[in-house]
């Protein structure tokens, strides 16, 4: 028993074990979501700007190039310009703080005029996207951050107004602002403030944390935040809400209607 003890706080405190004790006793079970014909479909993108993504853009950055993150911008870009040319809708969430406004328990960032609350590169094409919505928020929940002070809300206006019936959520980071973006959507959801929303799927690939190993939270006080377990145990906690997820996302064969008029266009002028 004491043996057993042991290992079990060896598996604990060390980051591997417990992701190998996760998957095993916590499994996902994540899958391919299939894109069909016939309904509406919304792409979330929360907060893949500078400073949560850029290496080296701010206090809340990653410190060097990170693959969870690179990899998680990467298949963002793949899936909203797989979004953009079906005109369907996308709405990214940009956090954005005034200098003189704290967001505690965080250090300063995202400041407006940092450069911090804009997109990534590979991502700012959507500021000129006709498709895309860019939406500033100064809090973690999305949900939270679309309130106005007429007590209407922009996550439900772009859920009502595009039709979305099934939205795609992916972004930084996946047990913070999108775990609690997911979770509230989905309570929206089931309490009728969401219509015609039906489901949330999370695309894992899409998602990403960042990383504080144990030894290095010590040195500042911080709370450890080891990058595979935290994602992973937001994964989890959506999933244990209602949310579906992800691990690869296929979409049905594009039509470009417009390149099928230019091409029978072309073909009568050439007879
Ligand atoms: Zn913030």
């Amino acid at each position: 028993m004491q043996v057993k003890t042991e290992k079990l706080i060896e598996d604990v405190m060390g980051g591997s074990g417990l992701l190998e004790m996760l998957h095993r006793d916590m499994p996902i079970d994540s899958s391919t979501f299939s894109i069909k014909e016939g309904k509406t479909y919304g792409l979330v993108i929360v907060d893949e700007v500078n400073g949560f993504a850029t290496p080296g853009a701010g206090n809340l950055a990653p410190r060097s190039f990170d693959p969870q993150i690179f990899l998680m911008v990467e298949e963002t870009n793949k899936l909203a310009r797989e979004f953009s040319r079906r005109n369907w809708p996308i709405i990214a969430f940009l956090d954005t703080h005034d200098p003189d406004k704290p967001e505690i328990p965080y250090p300063p960032h995202c400041i407006k005029g940092s450069g911090e609350e804009n997109l990534v590169p590979d991502l700012q094409w959507l500021e000129e996207d006709k498709n895309a919505f860019l939406m500033r928020k100064d809090c973690i929940n999305g949900y939270i951050g679309g309130l106005q002070p007429d007590g209407s809300n922009l996550i439900s206006d772009w859920v009502r107004k595009n039709g979305v019936q099934v939205m795609v959520v992916v972004g930084i980071c996946t047990d913070i602002c999108v775990l609690d973006f997911v979770v509230t959507a989905l309570s929206a959801r089931n309490h009728g403030s969401l219509p015609p929303l039906e489901e949330v799927v999370v695309y894992s690939k899409g998602c990403a944390t960042y990383n504080l190993p144990v030894e290095a939270a010590k040195v500042g006080g911080a709370l450890a935040h080891p990058q595979a377990i935290t994602h992973y145990m937001g994964l989890y906690i959506a999933k244990s809400r209602g949310a579906l997820i992800a691990d690869s996302i296929t979409f049905p064969e594009y039509v470009d209607i417009h390149a099928q008029e230019s091409r029978s266009q072309l073909m009568l002028h050439a007879l």
